[in-house]
């Protein structure tokens, strides 16, 4: 073991406590997107006790903050998330659906994922210290990335100008280099406006909006056969106009989420919905208002910091679950339904594990590493880590902390939150994040390495925003 990784790996374990109750605090005050007021202030107080000058409601979202320590360059973002998801409560270290009450849960390891950004920035910054090196670690308190895009805010505002990499990590079941592109998104309300009137006495002289949104719906769903496979047209209707059958429906919304591979790809199919969306208003003699949510990009993965990520995540190791984390694992594992158990393998492939599983036989948490691979491909979801890696060198892994099979979004994930062995996914994935840091301040021919590779990237590609400059972030409602 490396100098270097001894002392990333005692500093986090002589701290391991203060950091547990970090992402413990946030796993008990779960908040969702751009209302994360205790979070984000308990994780900039953090920032301030450990020697970081902090800068709250950047970008003009109340929960978004950067903490800056140092000086110099290279100048190295840690990026940390801490929402939570609605409808997903759950008591944690239980093994059934146990919620607290009917609110909040995070039900995707987002504690787990501010806390590991946080302490990887803290051991970073300790290493700048003692060593008396140049330098400036940053940890971007990043708020809204459940459906409130809050980090594509943040790039449109320029908050991260200046940073020459940026690393972050999500929770899962695996630990691997995270290095598939993603879907890119636009989340759009479309408002319709009609005349209500009694539906028996006078229903010709009333206008259904909750017709038009039905008819756009319908529309919609015969343009699914006309776009790209990889396309996904989600849609959710948020306002039915009531629930009085015999009122014709003055208003009606509903809300879509449209995603691609591409922005230019999202932009064309939005355009057609919208199109769809006008015709339904002319059917029913109707007006519709379409109002842009949110919106963010696909990722692009930077090669040369992932393969220095992946060095450091096989230098931070793993360490074999104990019964007690086993049998726990076990019974998390049969609470999943056969349809997630058969998954689970492919879950991992797609996270770069090779071979026939045997490697994960009888033991419900993995317990290894996934070789790199910088194979091309698109994971079927959205991130706004991906709106930061248009602008600034990124690279994300991911670090198992729970168990094989766990999907996103689930009381199970919830349920395993601040277990012990999510902790120690937790710590490996800060571990890793804060060696590549420090490689970085050491070898500046890297960081220029990963600078070459962005440079040329973006000569070709220059970022735009896909939400429009009007549009502020929206809490959800
Ligand atoms: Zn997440």
């Amino acid at each position: 073991m490396s100098t270097v990784s001894e002392f990333t790996k005692n500093y986090l374990m002589e701290n391991k406590a203060r950091f547990e109750e970090v992402s413990e605090y946030i796993f008990n005050h779960p908040e969702t997107r751009f209302e994360e007021y205790a979070s984000a202030e308990y994780l900039a107080k953090a920032c301030e006790r450990e020697g970081f000058s902090v800068e709250r409601g950047v970008a003009g979202i109340e929960t978004a903050f950067v903490a800056t320590y140092g000086s110099g360059k290279p100048v190295i973002g840690f990026l940390g998330e801490f929402d939570a998801l609605s409808g997903l409560s759950q008591e944690p270290n239980k093994t059934a659906y146990e919620p607290w009450d009917t609110s909040n849960g995070h039900g995707c390891g987002h504690n787990l994922l501010g806390t590991g950004a946080f302490a990887a920035a803290c051991a970073a910054k300790k290493y700048l210290e003692e060593n008396g090196l140049s330098g400036t670690v940053k940890f971007f308190g990043c708020p809204g990335e459940e459906g409130g895009s809050g980090k594509t805010f943040m790039v449109r505002e320029g908050v991260f100008e200046g940073v020459d990499a940026a690393l972050t990590w999500h929770p899962s079941p695996s630990n691997s280099i995270m290095g598939l592109s993603s879907l890119a998104n636009y989340q759009v309300y479309f408002q319709f406006k009609g005349i209500s009137s009694h539906a028996a006495n006078s229903p010709h002289l009333g206008r259904s909006a909750l017709d038009a949104v039905e008819l756009m719906n319908v529309g919609v769903n015969y343009l699914r056969e006309h776009v790209i496979p990889e396309a996904r047209m989600h849609y959710a209707v948020t306002n039915t106009g009531g629930i009085s059958p015999n009122v014709v429906q003055a208003n009606a919304e509903v809300l879509y989420l449209i995603r691609s591979p591409k922005v230019k790809e999202v932009d064309d199919i939005y355009k057609r919905v919208c199109k769809i969306a006008e015709g339904a208003a002319m059917m029913t003699e109707t007006e519709v208002t379409i109002k842009f949510d949110k919106a963010c990009s696909n990722y692009i993965p930077n090669r040369s910091l992932e393969k220095i990520l992946h060095k450091s995540l096989l230098e931070a190791g793993t360490e074999a679950p104990t019964d007690e984390e086993m049998a726990y694992a076990e019974k998390i594992w049969e609470s999943l339904t056969q349809g997630e158990q058969e998954n689970y393998l492919d879950l991992m492939r797609g996270f770069g594990y090779s071979g026939d599983g045997s490697e994960f036989e009888g033991k419900y948490l993995a317990d290894t590493i996934a070789p790199y691979s910088d194979k091309e491909g698109v994971l079927p979801g959205s991130t706004d880590v991906s709106d930061v890696s248009w602008v600034v060198p990124t690279a994300q892994l991911t670090a198992a902390t729970s168990t094989l099979g766990t999907p996103l979004h689930t009381w199970q994930m919830t349920t395993q939150g601040i277990s012990s062995f999510a902790h120690k996914g937790m710590f490996r994935a800060a571990e890793a994040m804060a060696l590549t840091a420090i490689q970085l301040f050491n070898h500046p021919e890297d960081m220029e390495n990963v600078k070459k590779e962005f440079q040329a990237f973006q000569a070709k590609n220059p970022y735009t925003c896909p939400i429009p400059t009007d549009v502020k972030p929206s809490k959800l409602n």
